[in-house]
């Protein structure tokens, strides 16, 4: 694979859907009612974790009724209440505290958090994976750093890009060194993988439908 079919990919997806739905330049969904608005994309990416985007957006709704929605409220509010608000993203024990370790740790960093963290600080957060820690580090940061989820291990395994049992940083490592580092770029293709596999590229896939059909592996298979 070389840079230019990368891309070529990005291209023909960026004309495929131009940013009709979602996310208008591949940016982070934000409400705007928290403090500072990148807390937000910190908190999304906990409560994303193994859930939709639907249930998530309930709970950072009942969030903001409930006024958590900076740094020091989440980690002084009682944890049963900050369970009550984010039930609706499931596993909401366990993302309480998450969410309650890594605003603590918000807090302690030296300096400007959003400015300054590094990946390996926020891997050592207990509860914040590879694919957390990236969204963290590319949407509230704008640090590049490709984020691989399932979509795109679906997509590009399909493709016949990507081996399937290539692992999270063999697949971030394959995207970071084909692409220039660009966060506006890592930003737009991953949210245009999202739309294609949503749209196009699903669970049962619609080979017919779609406009890489004759050259990926999968779908050139399709009659
Ligand atoms: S041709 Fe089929 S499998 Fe390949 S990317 Fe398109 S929808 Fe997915």
């Amino acid at each position: 694979m070389s840079n230019s079919q990368l891309i070529k990919i990005y291209q023909v997806l960026r004309d495929t859907y131009s940013f009709s739905t979602g996310w208008p330049d591949g940016e982070w969904p934000l409400s705007g009612h928290f403090r500072p608005q990148r807390l937000e994309v910190v908190v999304g990416a906990i409560l994303t974790q193994n859930t939709n985007w639907n249930n998530v957006e309930k709970a950072l709704d009942q969030m903001v009724r409930q006024e958590l929605v900076e740094a020091v409220k989440l980690a002084h509010c009682p944890q049963s209440q900050l369970e009550r608000a984010i039930r609706s993203a499931g596993f909401y024990r366990q993302k309480a505290e998450r969410l309650k370790r890594v605003v603590r740790f918000i807090l302690d960093y030296p300096g400007d958090f959003y400015g300054r963290v590094r990946r390996e600080e926020l891997l050592s957060i207990k509860g914040i994976g590879p694919e957390t820690a990236d969204s963290i580090l590319l949407y509230a940061c704008d640090q590049p750093h490709f984020v691989v989820d399932a979509y795109t291990c679906r997509v590009f395994a399909r493709y016949g890009l990507l081996g399937e049992r290539a692992s999270y940083q063999e697949i971030k490592h394959f995207f970071e060194s084909c692409l220039p580092v660009d966060v506006r770029l890592y930003k737009r293709f991953h949210a245009l993988i999202v739309e294609h596999a949503k749209r196009t590229c699903k669970k049962t896939p619609l080979c017919h439908a779609c406009v890489f059909q004759t050259e990926c592996a999968y779908g050139s298979k399709v009659n």
